[in-house]
Formats: structure tokens, sequence, C-alpha cells
């Protein structure tokens, strides 16, 4: 079954058709500035030219009329006709704690949706629109949620539970969900895959470090813990979130730089992480690192920084699981920085972790990055989100 996978955000739509039998990708791409001047759609078939047009997107039912016209193209389409897809997968950021699995979509579903909208105000109200957009444009077509939070859910209360009123907890639900859960669960079953071993019977810690970063613990097949909280922007360090502070700090800066709240949330989302800490140097790694190597004191307190609290959380996360068999890197800064990974394990000799060089400079392979007798077993997996979706879409529909 050709699956269409569906990541929608306010102004941004990113898509992938994927066949489910050979799990392959038979085109990608991504429309941008959505209902802005100047909107553009990037289409990538599997064999063929990338191709990029300006076009006029006045909203996300013309990005997708788009994208459908794209794929179906007689000369650089990858289907004959829209009967051809046999189901939409749909990204979902935030499921709250109605969903704990991928769902078809109903009626009934997009109103629950809509009841966590508070929870997720930037990104459910978006990946809603696409959700919408697309049962407009093909009615009869099976669709699936598949929600960032869900595969968390079954994080025990201590875990997920805030030091704050428990009347917050009723009225608002307040707690840790957790995000990037499609991620740590294609990468912890991936991993338990690689090494022939049994997913239930392995303790893993998932670091997913991209420009947004979260680290799960994964016990006997199922999440018990993770970083972010009710939103992504607690936990490690990001590329510009700043991840966990004492919650003081916010009404400090608010007096010291006469600053609203909505202003300081700005400053946590967007100026802070590793861009903050480098003093604007940058958020992104391939600067961060060339920075490190070249002795900048603003690039060294940014990695160092970052690498210690990442180093943390693992240990945290060791403790709730009461130890650890593997841990796992993935996305951006996980998958292709071999120095950072190096910095991170240099503050884990406890867990007689030996690093394999040769093996930890190689790109875009699953495997493992440790020697033999390495007491803890270190692995790069490639996350692929977009898969799991198709993933999860293909088994609720069949
Ligand atoms: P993601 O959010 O998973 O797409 O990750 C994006 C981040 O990955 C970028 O901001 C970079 O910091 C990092 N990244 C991408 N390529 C490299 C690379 N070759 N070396 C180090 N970091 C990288």
């Amino acid at each position: 079954m050709k699956i269409l996978v569906i990541n929608c955000g306010s102004s941004s739509l990113k898509f992938q058709l994927i066949d489910s039998d050979s799990e392959e990708c038979l085109a990608k791409g991504l429309c941008e500035r959505i209902g802005i001047d100047g909107s553009m759609i990037t289409y990538a078939p599997k064999s063929g030219d990338k191709e990029k047009t300006e076009t006029p997107m006045p909203d996300h039912t013309e990005a997708i009329r788009l994208v459908l016209d794209a794929l179906t193209n007689p000369k650089t389409g990858v289907v004959k006709n829209l009967d051809e897809i046999g189901a939409v997968g749909h990204r979902v950021v935030h499921g709250g704690e109605k969903f704990a699995e991928s769902v078809l979509i109903t009626d009934d579903v997009i109103k629950i949706i809509e009841e966590c909208n508070d929870l997720a105000p930037l990104h459910n109200p978006a990946n809603l629109i696409g959700i919408n957009a697309c049962r407009k444009l093909m009615p009869n077509t099976p669709m699936v949620a598949v929600f960032d939070t869900a595969f968390h859910q079954t994080m025990p209360e201590e875990a997920y539970m805030y030091g704050l009123p428990y009347e917050y907890y009723k009225k608002y639900k307040i707690r840790r969900y957790g995000f990037h859960g499609t991620s740590h669960s294609y990468v912890s079953k991936r991993a338990a895959e690689v090494l022939g071993k049994k997913y239930e019977d392995l303790k893993i810690i998932v670091c997913h470090l991209g420009n947004g970063a979260s680290i799960s613990a994964v016990k006997n097949g199922k999440c018990v813990d993770t970083s972010m909280g009710l939103t992504p922007l607690q936990g490690l360090i990001m590329g510009t979130r700043s991840g966990d502070i004492d919650p003081a700090i916010i009404e400090f800066i608010a007096h010291k730089e006469n600053k609203s709240i909505d202003e300081i949330m700005n400053v946590l989302n967007k100026k802070s992480g590793v861009l903050g800490l480098s003093d604007n140097l940058s958020s992104d790694f391939r600067d961060l690192e060339a920075g490190y190597n070249n002795g900048d004191e603003n690039a060294i307190r940014a990695m160092k920084t970052y690498c210690y609290n990442v180093a943390k959380y693992v240990g945290a996360y060791v403790a709730a699981m009461n130890g650890v068999d593997v841990i796992c890197f993935t996305a951006g800064v996980g998958e292709n920085g071999p120095m950072v990974r190096n910095m991170i394990c240099e503050h884990l000799g406890y867990l007689g972790i030996k690093l394999d060089q040769e093996l930890n400079n190689k790109r875009g392979e699953d495997i493992a990055i440790t020697t033999p007798d390495s007491k803890t077993t270190v692995m790069v997996i490639p996350t692929n989100e977009e898969l799991a979706i198709a993933r999860e879409t293909c088994r609720l529909v069949k």
C-alpha cells in the first residue's frame, strides 16, 4: 500500500509517499510559506531531479492540492491517480492523556484532538488544518493520527507528576507528556533489532539530539521517563531552547529587563540553548564544532555545557531503570556529531563504555560504536519518523 505521510506546521508542510511493502520513500517534499508571500513547493521523486516551484498557497488546502498534483503529475509523478494512495498518516504533536496509541481519524477523534489544543497551541491547530484539508480533498481515503506524545503514555505517575498543587493536574492536566515519541519508539525498537535481542529484555536510553532534543528511558519495551514535559521546552539544552532552568529566573528577568511573560517565553524558546550559551555564535553544531576546534571560548562553553547536561540525564535514567544496556544517539546532532558523542561518553566512564573511534566516525548506518568488550553498548540509529508513521498507518488501516 502507498501511504502519504503529512507533517503539517503553521506555515509549512512536509510530506513523503512511502510504499509500505518495500518501505521505500517514493517521493518527498516540502511546502513553505503557506499563507505568506513567496510560497514554494519542493518536490523530489525517488528517481528524478528535485524541483522547486514558487506558486501561491493561500492556505493548507491549496498546499495539499499542489502536493497531490505533484504526486500524480504525468511526467514527474509517482502514482497514476489518487486511488493509488491507500491511506494518509498525519503527525499530531499532542494527544494529551487521551491517546496512548495512534488512531484512525473520525469526527470524534478530531474533536478530542481539538480538546488538546490548549496543551500545544502552536502545533495541534496546524496539524488539524492539515487533517481537514486532506479529508476535503481525499474524502474516501482512511487517515490515521500518530501522536508525538503517545509512546510516553506508559510513564508511571512518579515520572510524570510535577511537584505542584495536585489541583492543577486535576483541573488542567498539567503533567509531563514528553515529545519526539515516534522517534524514541522507532529508534529503541530498531536498536534491539540490530543487536538481535528481544526489545522486552532491554534497558535502553535514547538521546534524540536534533535542533529540538529529548532523551528517554525505555525499560522492557516501555517508556518509563522522558526529558520533555508539558511542553517541549523542558529537559535538555537544545539548539535555541533553554531546557531545564530554575523557574524563579523568569520573575528575575521580568524585573531586571522589564519583560512580559510572552517576551521571556520567546527568549527561552528561541534565543537560549546553545545559541544563547555561545553568545549568539550559532545554534548549529557544525559551527560550534568548528569554533570548538579553533579554540573559540563561546563555542567551547556551549559544547561543554550541552554535553555535560546530556550526560547528567543519562545518569538520571540509569538510576530510573536501575541500569542500562544500550544508549542510542539519533537525530541531526546525534547522528552526525562524532565529537558530541565522544564528549558525552567521556562523562560515562562508570558505565564501562569504550567507544571504537573508527565506528564512531561512520555515518548513516544503524551501528554499535562501542568495542565488543564495552560494558554498555552505544549505538547510532538514524531516526525515521516518516517511516514509523507510515508503519502505524498501515497497521491501523489493514
Ligand atoms: P534535526 O532537528 O534532527 O534536523 O537536527 C538539526 C541539527 O543537526 C542542526 O541544527 C545541526 O546542529 C545538526 N547537524 C546537522 N548536520 C550536522 C553535522 N554534519 N555535524 C554536526 N551537527 C549536524
